[in-house]
């Protein structure tokens, strides 16, 4: 078998003692160029052993005996060890999955690709175009969708990392973001849907992964008082600047 290699900065030499014995399969509707070149790029702080492309080609960015990032757990090896994890068999093992797994990232075909969106825009439940797309640099963990502040005036809607919103800040210092900035960004770099996936590497920062295979950089910030001045204040402060200006003159 013909394999590519390249070599992914996101890894961490050794497996900590633990032997490989478990493989975890990943699978993207995105592009083969847009895997790679997101492994590829110490930003994302995301990697796979292995990459295989739809016409099955296979590519390994991470050596099998160094630990690879994909497994949504602490990249570190530090204090997150999977006991929350949905599969029994990660959960009981009380230790960080990276370790101990070859992580595997398959490209879907494009059928199942569209079939993929279709059924996602036609579950409404929990389900928005975002989810699953927005991941959180810190613990490796999906952003999901929360009404912050909920029945307050206050009340507006963020992504936050999933392990922010249950287990709290000690166990990710993550960042939620508001809904409505989030699409800005997304705007500005070409629309939703030129986006394959979106991390947040740190906060007030956000990197998008392109169809295109590129990556974009990006940094926010919350909405300034003058920003959420409604037209009358503006109006207002308008008028009260040409009456200054007028006495100078
Ligand atoms: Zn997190």
């Amino acid at each position: 078998m013909n394999i590519t290699t390249r070599n992914s900065p996101n890894q961490r030499a050794g497996r900590g003692g633990q032997t490989p014995d478990f493989i975890i399969m990943h699978t993207t509707g995105g592009s083969f160029a847009g895997a790679l070149s997101w492994t590829l790029n110490p930003t994302a702080q995301v990697s796979y052993h292995f990459i295989v492309a739809r016409d099955g080609a296979i590519t390994q960015t991470v050596p099998i005996e160094n630990t690879a990032w994909h497994a949504g757990t602490n990249n570190s090896g530090g204090s997150v060890d999977n006991r929350h994890s949905t599969i029994p068999a990660v959960r009981e093992r009380r230790l960080n999955a990276n370790s101990y797994s070859v992580g595997i990232e398959a490209v879907q075909s494009e059928i199942a690709r569209r079939a993929k969106i279709h059924s996602a825009r036609q579950v409404p439940q929990g389900q928005y175009p975002l989810t699953g797309m927005i991941k959180c640099g810190r613990c490796g963990v999906p952003y999901r969708r929360k009404h912050a502040s909920a029945g307050s005036k206050y009340e507006k809607i963020v992504w936050i990392c999933a392990t922010y919103n249950t287990l709290g800040k000690a166990e990710c210092a993550s960042q939620q973001i508001p809904e409505d900035i989030l699409m800005e960004r997304i705007a500005e770099v070409g629309g939703l849907d030129m986006v394959e996936a979106i991390i947040v590497p740190d906060h007030f920062r956000l990197a998008f992964n392109m169809k295109n295979g590129r990556t974009v950089d990006a940094e926010w910030q919350h909405r300034s008082r003058r920003e959420s001045w409604t037209a009358e204040m503006k109006t207002a402060a308008a008028e009260k600047a040409r009456e200054h200006h007028g006495k100078n003159n």
